[in-house]
Protein backbone atom coordinates (compact mmCIF):
# COMPACT_ATOMS: atom_id res chain seq x y z
CA UNK A 1 0.00 0.00 0.00
CA UNK A 2 1.66 3.34 -0.87
CA UNK A 3 -0.14 6.66 0.08
CA UNK A 4 -0.20 9.42 -2.50
CA UNK A 5 0.68 13.26 -0.54
CA UNK A 6 -0.42 16.37 -2.84
CA UNK A 7 0.15 19.39 -1.28
CA UNK A 8 -2.78 22.08 -2.96
CA UNK A 9 -1.38 24.85 -5.65
CA UNK A 10 2.15 25.87 -6.20
CA UNK A 11 2.74 24.55 -9.35
CA UNK A 12 0.48 26.42 -12.26
CA UNK A 13 -2.76 25.78 -12.27
CA UNK A 14 -2.42 24.44 -15.89
CA UNK A 15 0.94 24.24 -17.49
CA UNK A 16 2.33 27.95 -19.12
CA UNK A 17 0.01 29.62 -16.26
CA UNK A 18 1.95 31.33 -12.86
CA UNK A 19 2.69 29.12 -10.18
CA UNK A 20 -0.60 29.30 -7.89
CA UNK A 21 -0.18 29.92 -3.94
CA UNK A 22 -3.40 28.67 -3.04
CA UNK A 23 -5.57 30.98 -1.09
CA UNK A 24 -3.61 33.70 0.93
CA UNK A 25 -4.40 35.29 4.76
CA UNK A 26 -4.82 38.83 5.75
CA UNK A 27 -1.46 38.62 6.64
CA UNK A 28 0.24 36.86 3.61
CA UNK A 29 0.42 33.16 4.34
CA UNK A 30 -0.12 31.61 1.32
CA UNK A 31 -2.03 28.00 1.71
CA UNK A 32 0.92 26.12 -0.29
CA UNK A 33 3.51 27.33 2.18
CA UNK A 34 1.34 26.24 4.92
CA UNK A 35 0.88 22.93 3.54
CA UNK A 36 4.70 22.76 2.40
CA UNK A 37 5.61 23.06 6.19
CA UNK A 38 2.90 20.38 7.23
CA UNK A 39 4.30 18.27 5.31
CA UNK A 40 7.98 18.65 6.72
CA UNK A 41 6.14 17.80 9.98
CA UNK A 42 4.15 15.09 8.65
CA UNK A 43 7.29 13.28 7.11
CA UNK A 44 8.79 11.67 10.32
CA UNK A 45 5.67 10.83 11.51
CA UNK A 46 4.99 8.13 8.88
CA UNK A 47 5.11 4.70 9.07
CA UNK A 48 3.82 3.34 5.39
CA UNK A 49 5.43 3.58 2.28
CA UNK A 50 4.22 7.19 0.74
CA UNK A 51 5.34 9.54 -2.09
CA UNK A 52 4.65 13.04 -3.02
CA UNK A 53 2.50 13.63 -5.85
CA UNK A 54 3.03 17.00 -7.55
CA UNK A 55 2.19 18.91 -10.86
CA UNK A 56 -0.47 21.39 -12.17
CA UNK A 57 -3.90 20.70 -11.24
CA UNK A 58 -5.06 19.75 -14.49
CA UNK A 59 -2.29 17.50 -14.68
CA UNK A 60 -2.63 15.53 -11.28
CA UNK A 61 -5.20 12.82 -11.85
CA UNK A 62 -3.23 11.34 -14.45
CA UNK A 63 -0.11 11.15 -12.53
CA UNK A 64 -1.34 10.05 -9.81
CA UNK A 65 -2.82 7.24 -12.19
CA UNK A 66 0.69 6.72 -13.43
CA UNK A 67 2.20 6.91 -9.89
CA UNK A 68 0.68 3.46 -8.78
CA UNK A 69 -1.02 5.26 -5.26
CA UNK A 70 -3.70 3.15 -3.73
CA UNK A 71 -4.85 6.20 -2.00
CA UNK A 72 -4.59 10.28 -3.03
CA UNK A 73 -4.66 12.73 0.05
CA UNK A 74 -4.76 16.54 -0.86
CA UNK A 75 -3.57 18.57 1.34
CA UNK A 76 -5.65 22.18 1.57
CA UNK A 77 -6.70 25.23 3.37
CA UNK A 78 -10.03 26.56 3.11
CA UNK A 79 -10.74 29.81 2.67
CA UNK A 80 -13.82 32.29 2.80
CA UNK A 81 -15.08 36.00 2.12
CA UNK A 82 -16.64 35.68 5.95
CA UNK A 83 -13.75 36.06 7.99
CA UNK A 84 -15.28 33.89 10.61
CA UNK A 85 -16.09 30.79 9.05
CA UNK A 86 -14.63 28.23 10.07
CA UNK A 87 -14.17 24.05 10.90
CA UNK A 88 -13.13 21.21 9.26
CA UNK A 89 -14.37 19.39 6.21
CA UNK A 90 -12.81 16.65 4.04
CA UNK A 91 -13.78 16.40 0.31
CA UNK A 92 -14.49 13.11 -1.45
CA UNK A 93 -16.39 11.66 -4.87
CA UNK A 94 -20.01 11.13 -4.14
CA UNK A 95 -20.28 7.74 -4.54
CA UNK A 96 -16.95 6.71 -3.68
CA UNK A 97 -17.10 4.10 -0.64
CA UNK A 98 -13.60 4.33 0.23
CA UNK A 99 -13.26 8.22 -0.55
CA UNK A 100 -15.91 8.66 2.22
CA UNK A 101 -14.37 6.11 4.55
CA UNK A 102 -11.15 7.83 4.62
CA UNK A 103 -12.77 11.48 4.62
CA UNK A 104 -14.72 10.69 7.91
CA UNK A 105 -11.27 9.42 8.84
CA UNK A 106 -9.41 12.28 8.11
CA UNK A 107 -12.55 14.76 9.38
CA UNK A 108 -13.02 13.25 12.58
CA UNK A 109 -9.43 12.72 13.29
CA UNK A 110 -8.54 16.55 12.70
CA UNK A 111 -11.70 17.52 14.52
CA UNK A 112 -10.93 15.84 17.71
CA UNK A 113 -6.94 16.98 17.97
CA UNK A 114 -7.90 20.69 16.88
CA UNK A 115 -11.30 20.71 18.63
CA UNK A 116 -12.57 22.14 15.29
CA UNK A 117 -16.40 21.54 14.31
CA UNK A 118 -17.53 19.56 11.90
CA UNK A 119 -18.83 21.32 8.46
CA UNK A 120 -21.41 20.13 6.34
CA UNK A 121 -22.25 17.06 7.88
CA UNK A 122 -21.76 17.81 11.61
CA UNK A 123 -20.97 13.56 12.14
CA UNK A 124 -18.76 12.66 10.02
CA UNK A 125 -17.28 16.77 8.16
CA UNK A 126 -17.17 14.30 4.40
CA UNK A 127 -18.42 16.37 1.81
CA UNK A 128 -19.42 14.58 -1.32
CA UNK A 129 -18.84 16.14 -4.47
CA UNK A 130 -20.35 16.37 -7.77
CA UNK A 131 -17.63 15.66 -10.78
CA UNK A 132 -18.56 19.25 -11.82
CA UNK A 133 -18.06 20.87 -7.99
CA UNK A 134 -15.47 22.01 -6.11
CA UNK A 135 -12.01 19.34 -6.70
CA UNK A 136 -14.04 16.95 -8.91
CA UNK A 137 -11.25 17.06 -11.60
CA UNK A 138 -9.09 15.60 -9.14
CA UNK A 139 -11.73 13.66 -7.03
CA UNK A 140 -13.44 11.73 -10.28
CA UNK A 141 -10.61 11.35 -12.61
CA UNK A 142 -8.06 9.82 -10.57
CA UNK A 143 -8.82 5.85 -10.26
CA UNK A 144 -7.80 5.64 -6.60
CA UNK A 145 -10.06 6.93 -3.53
CA UNK A 146 -8.94 10.55 -3.06
CA UNK A 147 -10.13 13.25 -0.75
CA UNK A 148 -9.05 16.46 -0.10
CA UNK A 149 -8.83 17.71 2.72
CA UNK A 150 -10.00 21.75 4.48
CA UNK A 151 -8.84 21.67 8.00
CA UNK A 152 -9.31 24.79 8.98
CA UNK A 153 -9.94 28.33 7.02
CA UNK A 154 -6.96 30.25 6.52
CA UNK A 155 -9.15 33.62 5.89
CA UNK A 156 -9.80 33.06 9.69
CA UNK A 157 -7.23 34.65 11.54
CA UNK A 158 -7.94 32.66 15.15
CA UNK A 159 -7.55 29.50 13.25
CA UNK A 160 -4.72 30.63 11.00
CA UNK A 161 -3.12 30.99 14.58
CA UNK A 162 -4.03 27.60 16.20
CA UNK A 163 -3.21 25.54 13.17
CA UNK A 164 0.51 27.05 13.22
CA UNK A 165 0.53 27.24 16.64
CA UNK A 166 -0.13 23.36 16.72
CA UNK A 167 0.65 22.57 13.68
CA UNK A 168 2.61 19.25 14.64
CA UNK A 169 -0.85 18.20 16.33
CA UNK A 170 -2.42 18.81 13.12
CA UNK A 171 0.55 16.61 11.38
CA UNK A 172 -0.11 14.11 14.46
CA UNK A 173 -3.92 13.95 13.57
CA UNK A 174 -3.30 12.96 10.03
CA UNK A 175 -0.17 10.41 10.53
CA UNK A 176 -2.56 8.68 13.30
CA UNK A 177 -5.06 7.67 10.14
CA UNK A 178 -2.18 7.14 7.34
CA UNK A 179 -0.51 4.87 9.58
CA UNK A 180 -3.48 2.64 9.96
CA UNK A 181 -4.90 2.32 6.42
CA UNK A 182 -4.96 -1.19 5.17
CA UNK A 183 -6.85 -0.90 1.57
ZN1 LIG B 1 -6.73 24.86 -1.92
Amino acid sequence: MTIGINIGHGDPFSPGLPPDPGAVSATGVQEHAYNTRLLHRLEPLLSVPWRRIQAPYTQLPALANAAGVDVLISLHCNSSSNPTANGTEVLHARGSVAGRALAMLLARSISASMRTRLRHDPETGSVPVEPTGRGGLLLFKTEMPTVIVEPFFISNPAELKHFTDNQGDYAQALATVLNTLQL
